[in-house]
């Protein structure tokens, strides 16, 4: 019987520690994964979407089975043209809960056939968000084992270039 493919969804401006370790506890069930990468511009993220995409093909470059695509449809029309039938989702805390219960259950509302699936990650990250990475390095701290150090040197100089002005 051939794997159920799975997507992970996400902005991932940047990719952080907690998405990599979600990443590497849903390959165990799903051995065949994509990384889809929200191209919405409504949210306005810090990197660009060809850098976002890039980070994480760096991540992943010695992961079995993981693909990286970009999306910029609904998300349930892009899982099935993909064939997959999973979604991933990550939970750190109560406070993900509501948003994530409601996005499931629209997304299911939309497409009955496609489950989402949540999984946990370390506790050592369940105070990490993309949002607090930037935050901290926008401001010069370090964020250096929230991250990988590719991440850390692209913040580093995003932040070089804020300061003088450039973006
Ligand atoms: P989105 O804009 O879709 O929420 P994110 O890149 O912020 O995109 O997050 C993508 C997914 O990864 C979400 O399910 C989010 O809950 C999860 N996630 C983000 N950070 C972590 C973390 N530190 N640990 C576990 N899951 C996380």
């Amino acid at each position: 019987m051939k794997s159920i493919l799975a997507v992970y969804p996400g902005t991932f401006d940047p990719f952080t520690n907690g998405h990599q370790d979600i990443l590497e506890r849903a390959l165990k069930i799903f051995p065949r994964m994509i990384v889809a990468v929200s191209g919405n511009p409504e949210k306005a993220p810090l990197f660009t979407l060809e850098e976002r995409m890039e980070i994480i093909r760096d991540a992943v470059r010695d992961m079995q089975g993981v693909r990286v695509d970009p999306f910029h449809t609904l998300l349930v029309d892009y899982v099935k043209t993909q064939g997959a039938a999973v979604v991933i989702r990550g939970l750190r805390a109560i406070s993900d809960f509501e948003y994530e219960f409601q996005m499931a259950l629209m997304n299911r509302r939309i497409a009955e056939d496609i489950e989402t699936v949540f999984l946990m990650p370390h506790e050592a990250y369940t105070y990490l968000s993309s949002r607090l990475v930037k935050e901290v390095a926008l401001l010069g701290g370090t964020v250096k084992g929230l991250v990988s150090p590719v991440v850390e040197r692209m913040l580093r100089e995003r932040y070089r270039q804020r300061k003088s002005g450039k973006r």
